[in-house]
């Protein structure tokens, strides 16, 4: 699978599917996965730590990022899954 075809899938799963229960960890802010494939326009980096600028409305793909272990393409990501 390609890279669009990863953030293709991610699109439209996320927005039916729960984010994985095994899953834990925290955001790093490091940016990766609002870079992938383009640049986010709402990505500001500022001293190498991303904030998004609509953290609070960002869309779902966002929001569950990394919703599977499967769909986890980012890593070193501040979330990992147990088994
Ligand atoms: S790759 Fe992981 S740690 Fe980095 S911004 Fe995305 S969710 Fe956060």
């Amino acid at each position: 699978m390609n890279h669009l075809s990863e953030k293709v899938k991610r699109a439209a799963t996320s927005l039916l599917l729960p984010v994985d229960k095994a899953r834990i960890g925290n955001c790093k802010n490091c940016g990766a996965c609002c870079m992938f494939v383009y640049r986010c326009p709402f990505l500001n980096l500022e001293k190498h730590r991303a904030i998004c600028t609509i953290h609070r409305i960002r869309p779902p793909m966002c929001r569950k990022y990394p919703r599977t272990k499967a769909e986890q393409i980012h890593k070193p990501c501040g979330y990992s899954f147990i088994n």
